[in-house]
């Protein structure tokens, strides 16, 4: 068999390069091992505008929102929602009030709340807090349906993509007798821990999350103070997340879920119950400097790499899926922020 490009790894990543390849007439060949370590099957896909303690705009993000926006909705799995940012502190408030002022933001923000129960009656939110225009994309739809589109034209390899079967030649590389002009590593974290491309500056984070039943009043829009609750409809919710550098071994914690079901509680004024359906662990490929990491390896040429896509990957994916389409079909240089070779350490 006879491919333009092996992708390794069909998560956020590897999907969304599949199908720019495919749309600019490639032919690809999907490798994977059935998203056994899949960051993205775990990712609740929220698009929050400003973030963190400081209460700041993702830098690029107007940009990056509005091709995520074309791609995702194009494929039917962008959700637009409003996003509420519960304030923790005075300082985080007067923060808030001043980013409405600030034009760059201002178009995120619908408003800051007078203050308690402004918002919504049934949340604990004593200091109020902003109500941002943000986005969730369905990943679990995305990767399925894109899944099915790749097994349907015979693109798609459903096993373990193993380095040392393959061989890089000066014009192409060969795994297991299919032959392809390259190999792009969309594979997470895992690239952090071996292959061709471990000794990038990679700072690979677990996280985790629940999906529970709840009695809890449906918000119309997601909740946001240290972590997160999306209603998913009827009495559904998701909820997460932490951060954890040292065990990345994708499994479920009991102290994170009584954590995360905690501080899903904090969020309402009375007593909801609540009933975990499913738990689950995963590990965000993070980059020491929170950018993704685009390219080719700087001494074997065949061999490439998009990734780093790191606690935002739906907000930046889709231009980054582009980019790098036209680096393997034009060679069109990577711009030097996300260029993998900022980070190359030999
Ligand atoms: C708890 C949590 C919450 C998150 N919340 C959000 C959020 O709200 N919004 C947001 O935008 N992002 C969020 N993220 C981050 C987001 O998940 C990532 O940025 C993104 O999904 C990374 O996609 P990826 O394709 O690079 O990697 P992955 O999703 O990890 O995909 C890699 C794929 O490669 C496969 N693979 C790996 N090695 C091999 C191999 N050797 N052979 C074959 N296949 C292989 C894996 O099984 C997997 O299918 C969250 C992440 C976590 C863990």
């Amino acid at each position: 068999m006879r491919a333009d490009f092996i992708i390794v790894g069909q998560g956020l990543a590897g999907t969304l390069l599949a199908e720019a390849l495919i749309a600019a007439g490639r032919r690809v060949i999907v490798v994977d091992d059935g998203w056994r370590s899949s960051s993205s099957r775990v990712a609740a896909g929220l698009m929050t505008p400003l973030t963190g303690r400081r209460f700041t705009l993702t830098p690029g993000y107007p940009e990056l929102f509005a091709r995520a926006s074309a791609t995702l909705g194009a494929l039917g799995v962008l959700r637009p929602a409003r996003v509420y940012r519960m304030f923790v502190d005075a300082e985080q408030r007067e923060r808030g009030l001043s980013r409405v002022a600030e034009a760059s933001c201002a178009p995120f923000i619908e408003r800051v709340t007078a203050g308690p129960g402004a918002a919504h009656e049934t949340l604990d939110d004593p200091l109020g807090g902003a109500l941002m225009r943000g986005a969730w994309t369905d990943l679990p739809r995305l990767l399925s349906e894109a899944r099915e589109r790749l097994r349907a034209t015979g693109s798609l390899v459903e096993e373990s993509f193993d380095c040392d079967a393959l061989a890089c030649q000066v014009d192409g590389v060969v795994w297991k007798g299919l032959q392809a002009g390259g190999a792009v590593f969309c594979d997470g974290y895992k690239s952090a821990l071996a292959g061709p491309f471990r000794n990038l500056g990679w700072q690979p984070a677990k996280g985790e999350a629940l999906t529970l039943v709840s009695g809890a009043p449906q918000t119309p829009f997601i909740l946001n103070r240290e972590g997160w609750a999306l209603p998913m409809g009827g009495d559904v919710w998701r909820t997460g997340t932490n951060w954890e550098w040292g065990a990345l071994d994708e499994s479920p914690t009991a102290e994170q879920k009584d954590k995360l079901l905690a501080r899903f509680r904090g969020y309402f004024k009375g007593p909801v119950a609540t009933e975990v359906t499913t738990h689950q662990a995963g590990v965000r490929p993070c980059t020491g400097d929170g950018r993704p990491y685009l390219g080719t390896h700087p001494a074997l040429p065949r061999l490439h790499l998009f990734n780093g896509l790191g606690p935002r990957g739906t907000v930046w994916a889709p231009q980054m899926a582009e980019i790098m389409a036209r680096h393997l079909i034009a060679q069109e240089a990577i711009p030097p922020e996300v260029d993998l070779r900022r980070a190359w350490r030999a």
